[in-house]
């Protein structure tokens, strides 16, 4: 786009800089299957490892096809530069990687997906980094847990069971006072959510969610907001400021911006260093098939929050729902972060309550014929999920409460289908889940 547009469905079809494939003229964006490039010439290819040109050296580190969803993608979060990888997971390894090393800590918020909190409790402790959990209900908890040695804060905008959004300006605010940025998890809100807008200095995405949306691709990025002073604190922010041995001593703070002219340090250490020492590319064909999604994914956001606010009006007045959860349903200040935080809808999960406890969230599921019942979300299909007999079936009753489920929680996550069908289904499942099962009755 000669200018580029600020509009999400604009920016998904046309953003960063591809016009047409420079080789073919292609519309359409070609996958590059190749590992590497031809140098020009031995200057050419000393220039792009000392990084004083750029341009493509190996695909594990760049790609054509990539470069388009990462610009894309960058541009749809309003920040400076993207970096790809594998999944979502590998998204979040990186994204705390790339600031902390062994014997230092990071803040996270206790709101977190599941594989997540297995990443920062135990992997990252076996690599000597330390995760500090903060109960995100009062901002201020993020505070408390810094000392000298903490690198970043970590939270997602929308994080289910409880799916209360983050409060990320407030948490944000906290974090610049002490040189610390905040990496924010956007896979559940992406284009209803802008967190960089808010402060963040980094969002990750799974981009297996709403992004590729139609569950047919596992990949992850990082986006870096280009908002955050790197060398401001040297202390706070070693891995940016202190001689990099495995780059020719290379001070990433300060050479980046000074090669780029851009304040891109983290998304550059992301890619030269990270994806170049521990792997995890995203594939080009898995690029390409989450740029397909991309190009409707602002449309199918339209439609998955429209959906969304129909099911919740019809949940509520089900005799066989004890509770829904939605962010707009939160009482007080939680329930006015939608408000403060969201434009153009709510998100697509829901929780609910299915009345009668393990039996009928059970029943319920089993009931529901047009549903998927997956361990996932973000799909154009819709979704359903009951953690107490699935995901978090190995956890104790106390630790069920403690991670927000309840015996007849449900996740939904809801798709881009006719609402009229979706509520049918939920209906006919939820009049089922009541009704007294035949072997209890003989
Ligand atoms: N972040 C969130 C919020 C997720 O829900 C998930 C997966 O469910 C991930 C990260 C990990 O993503 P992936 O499955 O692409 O590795």
């Amino acid at each position: 786009m000669s200018k580029q547009s600020k509009n999400p469905e604009t920016i998904a079809l046309h953003g960063g800089d591809y016009r047409s494939d420079p080789a073919t003229t292609a519309v359409a964006v070609p996958i590059y299957r190749t590992t590497s490039y031809q140098f020009n010439n031995t200057g050419h290819a000393a220039n792009l490892f000392a990084l004083k040109e750029f341009g493509n050296i190996y695909t594990r580190i760049m790609n054509p096809t990539n470069d388009v969803l990462e610009k894309r993608v960058a541009a749809l979060e309003n920040g400076l530069a993207c970096v790809t990888v594998g999944s979502g997971q590998a998204a979040s390894t990186f994204a705390i990687v790339n600031v902390c090393q062994a014997g230092d800590n990071f803040v996270s918020s206790t709101d977190l997906y599941g594989g997540t909190v297995n990443l920062f409790t135990h992997t990252l402790k076996k690599l000597g980094i330390e995760v500090r959990y903060a109960d995100p209900s009062d901002p201020k908890n993020f505070e408390k847990a810094i000392d000298e040695k903490t690198r970043c804060f970590y939270a997602e905008t929308l994080p289910n069971p409880y799916l209360r959004v983050f409060p990320i300006k407030e948490v944000s605010d906290i974090g610049r006072k002490h040189n610390i940025p905040l990496i924010m998890d956007n896979t559940a809100a992406p284009i209803i959510c802008k967190p960089l807008d808010h402060g963040a200095a980094v969002v990750v995405h799974s981009l297996t969610k709403f992004i590729g949306g139609h569950g047919t691709v596992i990949g992850g990025c990082l986006v870096d907001g280009g908002n955050f002073d790197w060398t401001a604190d040297p202390k706070r922010q070693p891995l940016f400021n202190e001689p990099d041995m495995s780059y020719g001593g290379a001070k990433w703070g300060e050479v980046v911006p000074q090669l780029t002219g851009a304040n891109v340090s983290f998304a550059v250490r992301a890619r030269v260093c990270l994806l170049r020492d521990l792997g995890a590319p995203l594939a080009p064909d898995n690029a390409w098939g989450i740029i397909q999604g991309l190009e409707t994914a602002p449309l199918r956001m339209k439609q998955h929050c429209s959906n969304a606010q129909k099911v919740v009006d019809f949940l509520q007045k089900h005799k066989n729902v004890d509770r829904v959860i939605y962010p707009t349903l939160h009482k007080g200040v939680v329930g006015d972060r939608a408000k403060k935080y969201f434009s153009g809808g709510n998100g697509a999960l829901i929780g609910i309550e299915v009345k009668g406890g393990v039996e009928a969230g059970k029943k319920f599921i089993e009931a529901l014929k047009m549903f998927y019942h997956v361990a996932n979300i973000g799909d154009a299909r819709s979704l359903a999920i009951h953690p107490a007999t699935t995901t978090h079936s190995q956890l104790s009753e106390e630790e069920l409460l403690a991670a927000g489920v309840t015996p007849g929680y449900v996740r939904l996550s809801i798709g881009i289908e006719h609402p009229d069908d979706i509520i049918a289904d939920l209906k006919q499942a939820l009049d089922a889940s009541g009704k007294p099962s035949l072997k209890a009755v003989s």
